[in-house]
């Protein structure tokens, strides 16, 4: 038996577990480990409520004079659920969280006793010198704090071994430079509240305060264990460098929500469970498009909530899945001509009374407010098409983008037939008939959008930013991605153009426009001057690049390109002017993703090497030598050997290219490490290395199909994906 059986009879003879308990009632458990209201409530005093609420929803520092009284409430609380350790929870720019643990313990009069101190709520100094900072901090002046947003609340993670409360944390240089994506995302939620927040005073003075919601979908893949373990491709470099095309991929279409196998069932209740009980609103599963492929996705929160929810899903997914024989592999493309998989960002804004800014209303009035809002988002993304661009490409996303239902990596705003017409009948209004006394908001159609939006069922799955309905869906977001980089980026670019539309606005008025009538030639001028980022078409066509070419729209689809944009002078002059983000920070983050995407082909490189040398080499010779006996024998006993003859060239002539490839690859990685500046290398590297490994990928996918079936030692794609 060989490896690949041997891990097909361990999967066969699982028992599916654990166990579901069907009597769980979810409005009971849902966010039992968080210390919201209720819990908050029971373990705190009046006071301690009042000025914890208070900040909670200001997003504020918790005034030192009451942490004291709040820390002991939490530890209350957490002790009473299982908690024995807590840390501060934060994002640095490896893309996931980080955690260093602590133990409650402490000692009194040398009698241990369970201590947790305000300071130690608010504020760590975790020593955290190995994290990427992009040259914001040096080891030697390593210093990083980490301090309590205290907009998201603390909660528990409870595995199967102990329970840990989590803080919810930015994290902070020295020298108060964020070395996180937490950070800047705030200040772009502040920067945003307050622009949208002036905007609305035109059509709604009751307004005093707008968030920026985000309903994060999240895709996945789920593999076996076992045969996750065989592909040293798949668990270092989080995909597959190779893989034969299998003969039941995608094509029949039956996969896509299709019913959920019981195994993924058990899985899935699982880690909704878990994810309730942590408060996260879970709501949508179903099977994804390629075989093995899934989907989940929250109800949508605050952005600053839904992206720590976001990060806990993908935790979460790590976690259970392994407690299910299963492996969730986030990375954006895993397998090779089978759909990637993304991060769908649902992104609108929600005032303090509960209205969406981007859902139309029913009388002119509102949907000129709609209106507004809606053409500073498309001038926004106009604007900074390549900022935002930037902010959601990497390596795994160069593979996804531009093929198989994901968008491509030119960045263009989707609106849908209706509301496209809308915006071109502001611009180029209708004739009137003569004499005719036309109110120009009905004129325009202004009046009746919602009516025409009830049956807008437009789905553009080759846009990268769509309207849908009553929000925007960035789907260009990959998998494994910390959404923050991209939101921080909407919410700042799109504040921009709110604060710039509003004085525009007021100076028509100052100059005696009636309101109305200002808003309208606003969003002409603003619908004017933004068209070029707008696309109908099919994304995909020859006819696209063409036209995004002629637009100017950055059209490359390679990271070092792309990422070239955050460093960019009007990008430094945007965030300083919005406050968000320093030089400084941008450099560092720059700096990092190039770095990021330079080690992950680094590495993929090196895998692919080891493996072709050290197991799919070694395959083929063995195979070819037993073709040899036999052709030899069979050469004896006077029989035809020709067959035995053919396949042994065919394989020799194989093995010869991947040696080739291999030289190729070589040589490519000495001239790249002669380069001593990072861009240039990361530049060069991407015009060369994905082209080889690709190279040596088809080699090895020709000798898959061609060697026995018992002597291939990886997992094939039909295994990783059809069996579970
Ligand atoms: P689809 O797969 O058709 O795009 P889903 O229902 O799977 O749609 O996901 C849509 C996501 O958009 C959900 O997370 C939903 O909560 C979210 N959403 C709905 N309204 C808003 C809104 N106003 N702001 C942000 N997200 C929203
Ligand atoms: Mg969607």
């Amino acid at each position: 038996m060989n490896v690949r059986q041997e891990a097909l009879r361990s999967i066969l003879s699982r028992a599916l577990s654990p166990k579901g308990d069907k009597a769980v009632k979810t409005k009971e458990i849902f966010g039992e480990s968080v210390f919201h209201r209720t819990a908050m409530k029971s373990y705190l005093s009046d006071q301690a409520y009042k000025t914890l609420s208070d900040a909670m929803e200001k997003g504020r520092v918790l005034d030192s004079g009451v942490a004291g009284a709040v820390a002991g409430g939490i530890k209350a609380w957490a002790i009473d659920k299982g908690a024995t350790h807590y840390t501060h929870w934060f994002q640095p720019l490896t893309g996931r969280t980080a955690e260093k643990h602590e133990s409650f313990l402490a000692f009194l009069e040398g009698e241990p006793i369970e201590k947790f101190s305000g300071t130690e709520l608010s504020q760590q100094e975790p020593d955290a010198s190995s994290f990427p900072s992009g040259g914001l901090r040096t080891t030697f002046e390593a210093r990083g704090y980490t301090a309590w947003d205290s907009s998201s609340p603390v909660f528990l993670l409870d595995t199967s071994f102990g329970t840990t409360l989590c803080i919810p944390t930015i994290f902070v240089s020295y020298t108060g430079q964020s070395l996180d994506y937490k950070m800047p995302l705030l200040k772009s939620i502040s920067k945003i509240n307050q622009a949208a927040t002036d905007l609305c005073q035109f059509f709604d003075v009751k307004v005093s305060k707008v968030t920026p919601t985000l309903g994060l979908e999240q895709e996945y893949f789920l593999v076996d264990k076992n045969y996750y373990l065989l592909r040293p491709d798949l668990y270092q470099t989080g995909r597959t460098l190779f893989g034969a095309k299998p003969a039941r991929g995608q094509q029949m279409s039956d996969h896509y929500f299709g019913a959920i196998p019981e195994r993924i069932y058990a899985f899935m209740n699982e880690l909704e469970l878990e994810a309730h009980r942590m408060g996260i609103p879970l709501k949508t599963r179903h099977n994804e498009v390629a075989p093995g492929q899934f989907e989940c996705a929250p109800v949508f929160e605050s952005v600053n909530i839904a992206i720590d929810h976001g990060l806990m899903i993908m935790d979460l997914l790590d976690r259970i899945a392994n407690k299910h024989g299963l492996v969730a592999l986030l990375h954006e493309k895993p397998f090779a001509g089978l759909n990637g998989s993304g991060k769908h960002n649902n992104w609108s804004l929600m005032t303090d009374s509960g209205k969406n800014l981007l859902s139309p209303g029913s009388k002119p009035g509102e949907n000129l407010m709609f209106l507004s809002f809606f053409v500073c988002v498309i001038k926004a993304v106009w604007e900074h098409s390549g900022l935002l661009k930037a902010a959601i490409v990497s390596a795994g996303n160069d593979l996804r983008l531009g093929s198989h239902e994901a968008p491509p990596a030119i960045i263009s705003v989707f609106l849908g037939h209706q509301l496209d017409k809308v915006l071109k009948d502001i611009e180029n209004p209708p004739r009137k008939k003569r004499n005719e006394d036309v109110d120009p908001l009905m004129h325009l159609g202004i009046a009746s959008i919602p009516e025409l939006l009830l049956d807008n069922t437009d789905r553009n799955r080759t846009s990268p930013f769509a309207f849908t309905g009553n929000k925007f869906e960035i789907r260009a977001v990959g998998a494994s991605a910390n959404s923050s980089l991209a939101m921080t980026v909407l919410n700042t670019i799109v504040a921009e153009q709110l604060i710039e539309f509003r004085s525009r606005v007021k100076s028509k008025i100052n100059r005696g426009r009636p309101q109305d009538l200002a808003v309208l030639d606003m969003l002409k001028e603003f619908i004017t001057e933004s068209k070029n980022i707008r696309f109908e078409g099919d994304s995909y066509s020859k006819e696209w690049v063409e036209l995004a070419t002629k637009r100017s729209l950055a059209t490359s689809s390679r990271t070092p390109d792309a990422l070239a944009s955050l460093i960019q002078y009007p990008s430094i002059k945007l965030f300083k002017k919005m406050g968000v983000m320093s030089e400084a920070e941008l450099k560092s983050r720059h700096d990092v993703l190039t770095e990021k995407y330079l080690q992950q082909g680094l590495m993929e490189a090196q895998v692919m090497k080891e493996l072709i040398m050290t197991n799919v080499l070694p395959a083929s010779s063995e195979y070819q030598s037993a073709l040899s006996d036999l052709a030899l024998k069979k050469n004896e006993l006077g029989i035809n050997n020709n067959g035995e003859l053919s396949l042994l060239r065919k394989l020799t002539k194989i093995g010869e290219e991947l040696l080739f490839g291999l030289e190729e690859i070589d040589k490519s990685l000495d001239e790249l490490l002669g380069i001593n500046d990072k861009v240039e290398q990361a530049r060069k590297f991407s015009n060369i290395l994905p082209n080889q490994l690709v190279f040596c990928r088809e080699k090895i996918d020709q000798l898959e199909v061609l060697l026995p079936d018992q002597s291939w030692p990886f997992p094939k794609y039909r295994e990783l994906l059809l069996i579970r």
